[in-house]
C-alpha cells in the first residue's frame, strides 16, 4: 500500500458520489454562479462552446472532480466525433490511470 487516502468526493458533471485519489483526479472549471464550465454557453437549454469566455466567469470558476464514468463516455462521444465533440480537446484520463502513472514514477525502489 501507498499509504494514500481515497476522497469521497461528488462529480462535477452528473452529480454521483465516488470514491476517487483527489491529487489524481479529473477536474473541470465550473463557474459558481452558473453551474457550468466558462467556455460553455447554455441556449435554449443546451450547452454551447463559448470560444471567448467572460474573464470574470473564469476567474470565479472552481476545479471540480468528475468521475470516471464521465470521463469514459465523454472521450467515447470525442472518439466517434461529430457535432457534439466539435469542441473536446485530446481525450482525458480516468483518476485511476493517472494515479498509476503518477505515484509509480519514483514510487517503488
Ligand atoms: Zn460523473
Ligand atoms: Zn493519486
Amino acid at each position: 500500500m501507498t499509504g494514500l487516502e481515497l476522497a469521497i468526493l461528488d462529480c462535477a458533471n452528473c452529480g454521483a458520489r465516488f470514491m476517487a485519489c483527489p491529487q489524481c483526479v479529473c477536474t473541470v472549471r465550473i463557474d459558481p454562479q452558473t453551474g457550468f464550465p466558462p467556455d460553455v454557453r447554455v441556449i435554449d437549454g443546451k450547452a454551447v462552446h463559448n470560444p471567448k469566455p467572460d474573464p470574470e466567469a473564469v476567474q470565479r470558476s472552481e476545479k471540480r472532480p468528475v468521475c470516471d464514468d464521465c470521463v469514459r463516455k465523454r472521450n467515447a462521444i470525442r472518439q466517434k466525433g461529430g457535432k457534439a465533440a466539435a469542441h473536446m480537446e485530446g481525450p482525458w484520463e480516468t483518476w485511476e490511470e493517472r494515479h498509476d502513472r503518477t505515484h509509480r514514477e519514483g514510487g517503488r525502489a
